[in-house]
């Protein structure tokens, strides 16, 4: 019996020393394999013909590890385009299989810094890995024009290096940054790009004092979205949004957001806790965006710019209590890494995780 226990132990001994020395082999193999499988990869080439909607960010100005700051990128067809450039929003627009040295353009809802801070990053990307040879065109409200001219000037100096570095086939110096085109109507909506089966529609929501402010909407083929932007519960949004497939909106939870302004009062941090307050008047509550989708007969609701941060999922049913009493239909709390694929000529509704 003593003969077999040492027996055993020693051949476990052997397999833990063998699977030590094996390890680092096989870890690098796994590398290898995942980098030959991704790195350059075009994952777009087997999507069916549809509109794809990619979650870069589904944040706020708060930090959440689940939820980078405000982006969605839109795939028609084989045209690409990226709704507001939050921080962090780029980096996961690759790793989730969007074509980012493909956008067309650039949309901006409106000039919070939460939807712009990561326009820098978000242009580097589209100028180095999409062989530019004009800048990427970056539209928005009144005052894109400052924005653009100002992240231009910043990347001005770090161009010239990637340039010199790289060279001008991969760094052409004219594909460099962003042109503005500034979006401006008196009208509640405007047709703001048609382009074989794509049109985008600007409609103009509620941020005030952040004005003008907008949402989009995007019509493919038989397949449309809204996005809301950043607005209070607004009626233009259901109206601009009537019928579409997916309605994506803002959401914040004024009981979650008074809990942590009462929260910051009883630990002293009045600045804290005033921001807390002044925040509630300028968002939308779930059950309000639940409210706007019934209104405009979308077929799911698909909730972004989520505050307060929900960095674990129990949090979920809070934040949406109530909501589903006044939309019938699918309800999402969305995170970075959340696709929604329509495809073309049919009714489905395709929930994936790209990250
Ligand atoms: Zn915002
Ligand atoms: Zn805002």
């Amino acid at each position: 019996m003593k003969k077999f226990l040492t027996v055993g132990i020693a051949l476990i001994a052997v397999l833990f020393v063998g699977l030590q020395i094996a390890k680092p082999k096989l870890v690098e193999k796994g590398f290898a394999k995942m980098v030959s499988q991704n790195l350059g990869v075009d994952r777009t080439v087997n999507l069916e013909d549809g509109l794809h909607v990619y979650i870069c960010g589904a944040g706020s100005p708060l930090p959440d590890p689940k939820r980078s700051g405000p982006c969605i990128g839109v795939l028609a067809g084989n045209q690409a385009f990226v709704f507001d450039a939050g921080s962090g929003g780029s980096r996961n627009l690759g790793p989730m299989g969007f074509p980012t040295g493909r956008t067309e353009q650039i949309f901006l809802t409106h000039l919070h810094s939460d939807h712009l801070d990561g326009l820098g990053e978000m242009l580097l990307g589209t100028w180095i890995n999409g062989n530019r040879s004009t800048p990427t065109p970056v539209s928005g409200p009144v005052g894109t024009t400052k924005v653009v001219d100002g992240f231009n000037a910043a990347y001005r100096i770090d161009s010239t290096y990637r340039t010199a570095h790289h060279g001008t086939d991969i760094a052409n110096p004219s594909g460099f940054g962003a042109t503005a085109n500034e979006i401006d109507f008196t009208a509640d909506s405007q047709l703001v790009l048609i382009d074989g089966d794509i049109k985008i529609t600007a409609f103009k929501v509620n941020h005030e004092p952040v004005s003008p402010a907008f949402g989009y909407r995007i019509d493919y083929k038989d397949r449309s979205i809204a996005i809301s932007g950043d607005t209070a519960y607004d009626p233009n949004v259901a109206e601009a949004s009537k019928g579409v497939d997916v309605l994506f909106h803002e959401a914040l939870n004024m009981d979650m957001v008074k809990t942590m302004q009462a929260g910051a009062e009883n630990n002293g941090a009045k600045r804290m806790a005033k921001i807390m307050y002044d925040i509630r008047d300028y968002h939308t509550s779930p059950v309000d965006a639940a409210k706007t989708a019934e209104a405009a007969g979308a077929k799911a609701l698909v909730l972004y710019h989520i505050v307060p941060m929900l960095p674990n999922d129990a949090l979920i049913p809070m934040f949406v209590k109530g909501a589903a009493d006044e939309f019938a239909s699918k309800i999402t709390v969305s995170e970075d890494g959340t696709i929604v694929r329509l495809p073309a000529g049919s009714d489905s509704i395709l929930y994936d995780n790209g990250l």
